[in-house]
């Protein structure tokens, strides 16, 4: 027993691992290109994962969205495809899941979330109105604007500190919405625009507590709440594991009983519902789901089918309870958990607590020297490529966009890279290899320098714009 070996599995005896509730039944090769060919490759993309190749790429973390590995069942799903043109049988089907898990009346598919931010911004919002909301998304606040109104930040203050370990980050603060009532008027807030785990926090909870709260504050004033439930069985996951008297509930319950106190909901079905394309509106109100109905016609297609194929409908009804599954979404953040706490024990500056689709390294305290506006995240994430083929995201100053009034950068208060794991797709050896690349460049930081922006695209500009190192 002298071996090393023998040692280190003794060590793992008394040990209890959990592991993911499903086997591989089908593979997709992928390699790792030269470290000259992902110089050019991230050279010809302006140092902009959004523009790289994916052949190009090794681990694939740009994105949780769309990204997923479809069942046995749903690929089953996808042969049983109805497309006739009007009332397909998948439509029916997808109606239903969505009744039975969120609660919600009317349901209309779109092709993807945006299409659902769309119609409801569409539907309620007109000029000069208000949207208070706990922290801005991308295409979510882009479409609030578009209808004419003004996003308001509403999140607790420590959503905005990354190592503040708050269990519910993701929480509404009460007195920033009772300032923004009596600042502007309830009659000039359409909704309250709720987000189930917050992505640009770092996929942080709203607690239970609180959305209740914040029904009672709403009823008060006659206010709507319409929830982005992109990741709620994420956000249910949460409440299960850390609000007191949900340990026995399952995670569909718990999503239930959250919905109930909301007034309809729009879905990114691209994420929690394990499906490559695809979205949803529901809401409770009959006028506001007749207004998305004419809508979902002119920019999306028939009610019935919104943008989606029957056999995309299908395999979304059959994610919808694959989903929120417990054990799923257990390994899911799990897997999330595990990565996050290598890069936590190797001193690695992440966003915290753990949020449940990504990791968010902190850039602004990776690379200390590299001022906000020569991108600190967008460098972190082109370095990462550069060193090991991982592909990252910059959710940070390139992410936030200009301020429409005065044309300035907005300089949000949190620069991230984000590493968002695909649900079903990557396991616990591509975490390690992830982890070990960000150590290496941790361990070589202070001889980075940053990026100049050197072609700005007027909307989303994170997606295309390109840049030069410094
Ligand atoms: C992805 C996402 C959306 C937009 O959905 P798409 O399907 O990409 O159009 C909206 N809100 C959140 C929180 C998201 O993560």
């Amino acid at each position: 027993m002298s071996n090393p070996i023998y040692k280190t599995m003794g060590q793992q005896f008394g040990r209890r691992s959990w592991a993911e509730p499903w086997k591989i039944k089908m593979v997709e090769p992928i390699r790792m290109i030269s470290a000259e060919e992902r110089l050019e490759a991230c050279q010809d993309a302006g140092y902009n994962t959004f523009l790289m190749r994916s052949e190009d790429v090794y681990i694939d973390l740009l994105t949780d969205s769309g990204t997923s590995a479809m069942s046995d069942r749903q690929w089953a799903g996808i042969m049983m495809g109805d497309e006739a043109y009007a009332g397909s049988r998948n439509f029916y089907n997808l109606e239903a899941a969505v009744r039975k898990y969120y609660g919600y009346k009317y349901v209309i598919p779109t092709h993807q979330g945006r299409g659902a931010e769309h119609l409801i911004s569409q539907a309620t919002i007109t000029k000069g109105d208000y949207i208070p909301g706990n922290m801005y998304f991308t295409t979510t606040r882009l479409h609030q604007e578009l209808a004419g109104g003004t996003f308001v930040d509403v999140i607790i203050d420590e959503a905005h500190d990354p190592t503040n370990q708050h269990p519910f980050k993701g929480n509404v603060d009460l007195d920033k919405m009772k300032a923004l009532v009596d600042k502007v008027g309830a009659d000039r807030i359409p909704y309250v625009s709720l987000a189930g785990t917050v992505n640009m926090a770092g996929g942080q909870p709203v607690s239970m507590d609180n959305v209740k709260a914040l029904r009672a504050f709403c009823d008060k004033h006659g206010l709507r709440i319409y929830l982005d439930a992109t990741r709620m069985y994420e956000n249910a996951f949460f409440i299960q594991e850390r609000e007191e008297g949900y340990k026995d509930k399952s995670v569909a319950e718990i999503l239930f009983e959250f919905c109930s106190y909301t007034d309809g909901a729009w879905m990114s079905a691209k994420k929690d519902h394990l499906v490559n394309i695809g979205g949803w509106l529901a809401v409770n109100q009959e006028d506001v789901a007749e207004r998305a109905r004419n809508l979902v016609v002119v920019y999306e297609g028939l009610h019935t089918y919104g943008g989606m194929a029957g056999r995309d409908m299908e395999a979304l009804a059959i994610g919808i309870e694959e989903g929120v599954k417990d054990d799923h979404v257990a390994a899911r953040v799990r897997q999330v958990r595990y990565l996050g706490k290598l890069l936590l024990d190797w001193g690695i500056p992440i966003m915290e607590p753990i949020g449940g689709h990504a990791i968010f390294v902190d850039a602004r305290r990776f690379y200390e020297h590299i001022p906000q506006d020569q991108f600190p995240a967008q460098t972190l994430a082109a370095q990462l490529y550069l060193d090991s083929g991982v592909r990252s995201m910059e959710r940070g100053i390139v992410s936030a966009g200009r301020d429409p009034k005065t044309g300035d950068h907005y300089y949000p208060a949190l620069e991230l890279t984000r590493l968002t794991i695909p649900r079903r797709v990557y396991t616990q050896a591509h975490m390690d290899v992830v982890a070990e690349s960000l150590k290496a460049l941790h361990d070589e930081r202070k001889k980075t320098k940053g990026l100049k922006m050197v072609y700005e695209p007027e909307y989303l500009r994170f997606f295309q714009a390109r840049f030069e190192p410094l």
